[in-house]
């Protein structure tokens, strides 16, 4: 995945493709806080305090402050800040500002719908290079199914209305679930009338911590219905559905591949094939409790720790560490499905099975289904 077509007349890319080559740091993500003002019923972060208290706590405005010189130090030059609910960490004001004076091209990634007349001032002040606002439905409706609060959907476009006013570039991502996957066509033409992209995220997985603490599994879309869902414009998602229900039934044929007998090559030496991403060579996540990982669905997995260590040794362990994180299992190595497998990462495999090295049931099966659902509606054309 490390293959890119770089457009070495372009800045970003130049900067992009040295940093891959130098094993720099370029970008990071922090999750600051895991409050929210949102109850998702499949998020994998939201906890409460008690829920929370055994992984840690909040890092203070100051530390963070001083984690941002280190970053900067190194080389950092993109920072993206979300939660659960980013603009609720404590201090946020305070963090953002000094982020923002130090140069960083900053990302909010965020639900919009919990700001206060301080928090939009700050943007309009300093406005952020890029809002990512997820979606949780088309409707104040969906929005109490989805998220709990019964004005969501309001307070959401207000919010987004206003990035627009102030001319802060927006991207929009709808997660799609049981409850919200028929509000699809009205998000496809949200985008349209608010002239904004949006991509979809139907890949769900547990709480990162205890599946306990979330409904995630009982509501996201079965196997069958992603592969559907995906292979639809917003207009045909009851088509999709429709087809999902016979698509099931395609699962009594699935097996999983066999797992290699030998995993060495003829001369014994290990066999490692890389299952590269071009953001694990430049980029870190650091959660809200201080654990570094080089992206935030890792945050199940150990850790380094660079409040504790600084954040240069902390990077070159993790940079150590990646020959043995990102290689394929051996049982996707003897896959057919290898080549058209998505969401197959290290980070990925962390969320569905708490290791790097475990394929997830829920993405084999899903990967099984889209293959044989594109060759359905293949089919159909010729
Ligand atoms: S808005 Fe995001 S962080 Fe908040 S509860 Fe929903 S999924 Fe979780
Ligand atoms: S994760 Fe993908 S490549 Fe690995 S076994 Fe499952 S379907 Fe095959």
């Amino acid at each position: 995945m490390l293959q890119k077509e770089w457009d070495l007349t372009k800045i970003e890319d130049r900067i992009q493709k040295r940093a891959i080559e130098r094993r720099r740091p370029l970008s990071c993500i922090w999750e600051l806080t895991y409050h929210c003002n949102f109850h998702c019923r499949m998020c994998y972060v939201r906890m409460t305090d008690e829920q929370a208290a055994p992984f840690g706590r909040l890092r203070t405005v100051d530390e963070w402050l001083d984690m941002a010189r280190q970053i900067y130090d190194a080389g950092v030059l993109y920072l993206t800040l979300t939660g659960g609910e980013c603009t609720l960490y404590p201090g946020f004001e305070r963090l953002y500002e000094q982020l923002y004076g130090m140069g960083f091209r900053l990302c909010i990634m965020s639900n919009a719908g919990a700001y206060k007349d301080g928090t939009r001032e700050l943007f309009r002040k300093f406005p952020p290079h890029r809002a990512a606002i997820t979606l949780y439905g088309g409707s104040n409706q969906t929005y109490a199914a989805v998220t709990g609060d019964p004005y969501g959907f309001d307070k959401v476009l207000e919010n987004i209305r206003y990035f627009q006013s102030i001319g802060v570039r927006i991207t929009l991502n709808f997660t799609v679930i049981r409850q919200n996957v028929l509000d699809y066509p009205i998000i496809g033409r949200l985008s349209q009338q608010l002239n904004v992209p949006y991509t979809i995220t139907t890949d769900i997985a547990e709480h990162q911590r205890d599946p306990s603490f979330s409904d995630a599994a009982a509501c996201r879309l079965t196997p069958a219905q992603r592969a559907c869902v995906d292979c639809h414009s917003p207009e045909d998602v009851v088509k999709a559905l429709e087809d999902a229900e016979s698509l099931e039934m395609e699962l009594q044929n699935f097996r999983m591949p066999p797992v290699p007998f030998r995993e060495s090559s003829s001369d014994g030496t290990q066999k490692t094939m890389l299952n590269d991403c071009i953001g694990s060579y430049t980029g870190g996540a650091i959660l809200w409790n201080g654990d570094m990982q080089c992206c935030i669905s890792m945050g199940a997995y150990h850790h380094q720790k660079p409040f504790e260590i600084g954040f240069e040794k902390a990077w070159e362990q993790m940079k150590n560490e990646h020959g043995f994180i990102f290689q394929y299992p051996g049982i996707c190595r003897n896959c057919q499905l290898l080549s058209e497998c998505e969401h197959n990462c290290p980070g990925r495999r962390v969320e569905g099975t708490k290791s790097p090295l475990e394929p997830d049931l829920y993405i084999c099966q899903y990967s099984y289904l889209l293959k044989l659902y594109k060759s359905r509606i293949n089919n159909q054309k010729i």
